[in-house]
């Protein structure tokens, strides 16, 4: 039924635990995503009989599949763990798709490995159904994420402080391979493993690169770039640890991540992050301090010598700032109409920005608005700010320089409305859709929400689904109990 191509199980036995899902009492299927099914290849009407729902619960083990517990290591919050690995997650194997993409089919949610250190292995459905939320409004926003083919309810309790309903996401992405996975070796000086690790992902994601330093610098490259596309939609991971911080440049793990709705660098929503090391404005340093933690992984294939390896690290990173920048300016160039990059385009933004937090304005809406503003209608735009002094000092420079940008008004209005996204995965929303889901068994409020953030640039039907918290959430906090 899936036509598994499995590579990871091809690497050395000290990679993973080979283990199958344990078993669930009830599955029943709670959301199946036909399009991505589609797109790898597989049979969305099979996945969705009494079989398919079997094996997306973990309780079949399909042909072909080679389930195992991935073994990594990571830097949470800065402290280093040796030993964290797959403690609730099996990868069942690999499939290629029609269009030649290998992709990794994990269950999340799917029980206790070797690696589950007294935790129970199993995932809640309020965090599984947030997760495929958000990785689909990630995707339809154009930012490379890992996705969501399915949440099974397991028919299990979990207890999360108080006993809550189970379930268990099937996560599709271009591997697991985490900056983690190279740290997990390199600290027990496998330098063979992290040798073959390198040649792994490698071949699947950076088949241009010759060695480890390219790796690295590839790495770099579209770390920078996907972190500077979170900034552009006010996207906070929120969880930035070395373990969560994957190879292939996606986006991969959706805890306690939300999109900001004022504009504030320093907008932290975790419950747990109370220095705001993950908070918004900060997430570049992060990005950097994780690749910092990679080219120590891979020092001991970067030169024989050690002050050279440290030397080539050194230089490989010190390109980090220039990759994020390009990227970084390069989207609000584009936020802001203007296809052609000029002196002094920077610091228009910034200060776009600036005025943005001087008028407590919400960060989506200030730029969707942007595109009326550009033809003459700024009053959507004025609407977002309650102080209007420094927007109304910024307008004027702003339309001169449009004025010297050659795209046909047009073009520019229709290059904006793709540049800045209608419709995010509101924070409000998002917990009144998994209320419902999860308090009320009514998955309607999901879907709706979900359809709506799966079409971000267009202007949505209901108006609710693009505005703010009518009630303001100043305090909204997520939690890390997924
Ligand atoms: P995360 O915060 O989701 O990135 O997870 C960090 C580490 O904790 C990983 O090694 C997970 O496998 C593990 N972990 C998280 N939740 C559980 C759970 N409920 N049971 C076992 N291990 C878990
Ligand atoms: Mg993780």
């Amino acid at each position: 039924m899936i036509p598994f191509q499995n590579s990871y199980a091809r690497l050395p036995e000290r990679f993973y635990a080979r283990l199958p899902p344990t078993p669930v009492a009830a599955p029943r299927l709670l959301q199946l995503n036909l399009a991505l099914a589609t797109e790898l290849g597989l049979d969305a009407a099979a996945l969705a009989t009494e079989a398919g729902v079997q094996v997306l619960a973990g309780n079949l083990v399909p042909p072909g599949a080679e389930p195992l517990a991935q073994a990594y290591a990571g830097h949470q919050f800065g402290h280093f763990n040796p030993q964290l690995g797959d403690g609730r997650a099996i990868l069942l194997g690999e499939v290629v798709t029609p269009g030649g993409h290998r992709r990794d089919l994990q269950l999340k949610g799917s029980g206790p490995t070797p690696w589950s250190r007294g935790g129970d292995g199993r995932a809640a459905v309020g965090p599984v159904l947030r997760e495929y939320l958000v990785s689909e409004a990630m995707h339809a926003l154009g930012i490379p994420t890992t996705r969501a083919l399915a949440a099974v309810a397991t028919g299990e309790e979990v207890f999360r402080e108080i006993p809550v309903p189970g379930a268990v996401l099937t996560r599709v992405a271009a591997s697991h391979l985490r900056v983690g996975t190279f740290q997990y070796f390199a600290a027990r000086g496998d330098t063979e493993a992290v040798r073959t690790l390198v040649d792994h992902a490698i071949a699947r994601h950076y088949p241009a690169a010759r060695d480890a330093r390219d790796l690295l610098e590839q790495v770099m490259v579209r770390q920078a770039g996907l972190v500077a596309q979170w900034m552009l939609v006010g996207f906070i991971h929120g969880v930035m640890n070395t373990d969560n911080c994957a190879i292939s440049g996606e986006t991969i793990d959706y805890g306690p991540c939300a999109f900001m709705d004022a504009y504030d660098p320093n907008t932290v929503f975790s419950s747990i992050d109370h220095a705001g090391r993950y908070r918004y404005g900060q997430q570049p340093r992060i990005v950097h301090w994780n690749l910092a933690r990679l080219a120590e992984a891979l020092l001991p294939l970067l030169a024989e010598d050690t002050d050279q390896a440290v030397a080539i690290a050194q230089q490989v990173l010190a390109g980090f700032g220039d990759s994020f920048q390009a990227a970084w300016l390069g989207g609000l160039g584009r936020k802001l109409g203007l296809a052609e990059p000029r002196e002094g385009d920077e610091a228009l933004a910034q200060d776009l920005l600036a005025a943005m937090a001087a008028g407590g304005a919400d960060f989506t809406l200030a730029f969707r608005t942007l595109a009326a503003a550009a033809d003459g209608d700024p009053a959507p735009l004025r609407d977002q700010f309650l102080d209007r002094a420094a927007l109304e000092e910024w307008l004027p420079r702003w339309h001169a320089r449009l004025a010297a940008e050659p795209m046909p008004p047009a073009a520019r209005r229709a290059a904006m409305l793709a540049a800045n996204p209608a419709v995010i995965p509101r924070n409000h929303l998002v917990e009144q859709a998994l209320e419902a889901a999860v308090a009320g068994d009514d998955l309607a409020p999901f879907e709706a929400l979900l359809a709506a953030v799966r079409r971000p640039f267009e202007t949505p039907a209901d108006p609710r689904y693009g505005a703010p918290d009518p009630d303001g959430n100043p305090g909204f906090q997520t939690f890390c109990g997924t």
